[in-house]
C-alpha cells in the first residue's frame, strides 16, 4: 500500500505539488515493520500501516519542518510533534510533510515560499489554503489520510474545494506541541480524508488530553467513531445560520446547501432558523487578533534560533542581522500580517483594535451560545465560492480573507466544525463544501451528520 501510494506521488505530484518533501525509505520501513507485527501476530491499532501526508507545520524528527517559509529552510526539529509521535505509535506511515501558506496564513497554498500546490479537479485552480498539500494529496488519491491545522479555516476550506473531509476539533481538542504557532488561541491541528468514518479513527489517534499542551482539554474525546458509525440523525435540531449566506454566495454553493439541508430533513432532523448577528464582525475581528498573535509568535524568528541567517559577515550588529533575516526570509504576506499585528497591538492602539476585537470574539461565543439552545448543529456552506483560479485573487488580500467568512467563527469561540464534500456546484462542476458546527466538546455530532450524508 505504502510503495502505491509512492507510485502515485511520483506520478502526478511533479503536477499537483502536494509535497515539499517525501520520506520514501522511512515510509517503507515503517510499512516492512507493521508487516513484521501482523506476522508476528502482534495486535496492530485500526490505522496501522496506512500512509499519511503531515501539513509541514508539525514537527517530525529526521525530516525538515519549513512552514512554507525560507525562515526554515534546512532546519531539522529535534522533536517530534505530539500528533506526530501519536501518528507514529500508532503505525501510521507518514510518506512526507505537504506544501502550505508561508506560516499558514493564506487560501490558497499560493503564499508557500516553495510554489503553489494545484487542484487535482482543475489543475488552474487552487486547492484552498493553507493546507492545499494536505487536501489535493487526498484529492489526487497520493495519501488516504493527512493532517491539517485550522487557525482560520485552513481544514475546512481546502476540504471543501477538494471534495475532502475536514474536521476542525473542539480547541484543546487535540495537541498544538510541535505545531508551528500561527495564532495560539485559534490554531487547532485535525484529521483530512476522503472518508467520514476515516476521519473519525484520524481524530481518535491524535485527539485527547497532552500534558505538553497547556490549553489541552483534560477529558475524554467523544464517541466520535461510533458517531461516524451510525449516521442518525432522527430529531437532531439542525440550525440554518441566517448571516451566512444570500449576498456574495455563489449560486451553486447557494444549491447545494439548500439541497443538502432538505436530505438532512428527510433523514429525520429538525430544520430551524438561527441568528448568529455578531457573525457579520467576525472577519474583522479575526484579521486583528490572528495578526496580533502571529506577529508575537513569529518574533521567535530571530535570525539566532533557527534557520535562516543572513548579512551575519562579523562586522553587522545583532539588530541588522535580524533585519537583514527577517526582511529576507518573511514573504508579503507574514510582513503584511506582522506590520498589522505589531500596529494593533502598539500603545495608543491597543484598546481601539485589539481590545475591540476581544470583545467581539466574546459576542460571537455567545451567538453560538444562544444558538445552540435552539439547535444541536449549525450549519452553513463551508466557504461563499467554489476553488479560484490560481492568480486570481493572490494581488487581492481582501478577496482572499473571504475564503474564511464561514469558517472563522468557530476558531473565535473555540468550538467544534467541519466541512463535508456534498457534490459539484452547477456552476463549474467543482466541489462544494457543507459547514457544520457543534459545541465545544461536542465532536460527535459533526461525525452523525457527517455519516448522514455521505
Ligand atoms: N485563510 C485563513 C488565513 O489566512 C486561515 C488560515 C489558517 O487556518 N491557518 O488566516
Amino acid at each position: 500500500i505504502t510503495r502505491a501510494h509512492l507510485d502515485q506521488i511520483a506520478a502526478v505530484d511533479g503536477a499537483v505539488h502536494s509535497f515539499l518533501h517525501i520520506e520514501s525509505d522511512r515510509a517503507l520501513e515503517a510499512a516492512r515493520r507493521v508487516d513484521a507485527k501482523r506476522a508476528a501476530g502482534e495486535t496492530l491499532g485500526p490505522l496501522a500501516g496506512v500512509p499519511l501526508a503531515l501539513k509541514d507545520v508539525f514537527t517530525m524528527t529526521g525530516a525538515p519542518t519549513t512552514a512554507g517559509s525560507k525562515m526554515l529552510e534546512g532546519w531539522v526539529s529535534p522533536y517530534n510533534a505530539t500528533v506526530t509521535q501519536r501518528l507514529l505509535d500508532a503505525d501510521i506511515v507518514i510518506l512526507g510533510k505537504t506544501n502550505l501558506d508561508e506560516f499558514a496564513m493564506g487560501s490558497s497554498t499560493e503564499n508557500s515560499a516553495y510554489g503553489p500546490t494545484r487542484n487535482p479537479w482543475d489543475l488552474d485552480r487552487t486547492p484552498g489554503g493553507s493546507g492545499g498539500g494536505s487536501a489535493a494529496a487526498l484529492a489526487a488519491f497520493e495519501a488516504p489520510l493527512a493532517i491539517g491545522s485550522d487557525t482560520g479555516g485552513s481544514i475546512r476550506q481546502p476540504g471543501s474545494f477538494t471534495g475532502t473531509v475536514g474536521i476542525k476539533p473542539t480547541y484543546g481538542g487535540t495537541s498544538r506541541y510541535g505545531q508551528i504557532a500561527l495564532a495560539s488561541s485559534l490554531d487547532q491541528p485535525g484529521p483530512c480524508t476522503r472518508s467520514v468514518l476515516d476521519a473519525a479513527l484520524l481524530h481518535q489517534v491524535i485527539g485527547g488530553h497532552d500534558p505538553l499542551d497547556a490549553t489541552s482539554i483534560d477529558a475524554p474525546v467523544p464517541d466520535i467513531v461510533g458517531a461516524a458509525r451510525s449516521g442518525d440523525i432522527r430529531g437532531m435540531r439542525v440550525g440554518v445560520v441566517k448571516e451566512l449566506g444570500g449576498e456574495g454566495y455563489a449560486p451553486g454553493v447557494e444549491q447545494r446547501f439548500r439541497e443538502t439541508v432538505a436530505l438532512l430533513e428527510s433523514l429525520g432532523a429538525e430544520i430551524v432558523e438561527v441568528s448568529c448577528p455578531h457573525f457579520d464582525y467576525a472577519m474583522a475581528a479575526y484579521y486583528l487578533i490572528l495578526p496580533a498573535e502571529a506577529s508575537s509568535n513569529l518574533a521567535r524568528f530571530d535570525a539566532m534560533r533557527y534557520g535562516l541567517r543572513v548579512g551575519d559577515d562579523g562586522a553587522r550588529s545583532t539588530e541588522e542581522v535580524m533585519a537583514m533575516t527577517r526582511g529576507a526570509g518573511f514573504g508579503e504576506e507574514v510582513k503584511r500580517r506582522i506590520i498589522i499585528g505589531t500596529y494593533a497591538l502598539s500603545a495608543g492602539y491597543y484598546d481601539a483594535y485589539y481590545g475591540s476585537a476581544q470583545k467581539i470574539r466574546t459576542l460571537i461565543a455567545r451567538d453560538f451560545r444562544a444558538a445552540f439552545e435552539q439547535a444541536d448543529v449549525l450549519v452553513s456552506p463551508s466557504t461563499p465560492t467554489t476553488a479560484f483560479r490560481i492568480g486570481e485573487r493572490i494581488d487581492d488580500p481582501l478577496a482572499m480573507y473571504m475564503n474564511d467568512l464561514c469558517t472563522t467563527p468557530s476558531n473565535l469561540a473555540g468550538n467544534a466544525s467541519a466541512s463535508f464534500p456534498v457534490g459539484l456546484s452547477p456552476d463549474d462542476n467543482m466541489p462544494v463544501g457543507f459547514h457544520v458546527m457543534a459545541p465545544a466538546m461536542a465532536d460527535d455530532r459533526l461525525y452523525r451528520v457527517g455519516a448522514a450524508l455521505e
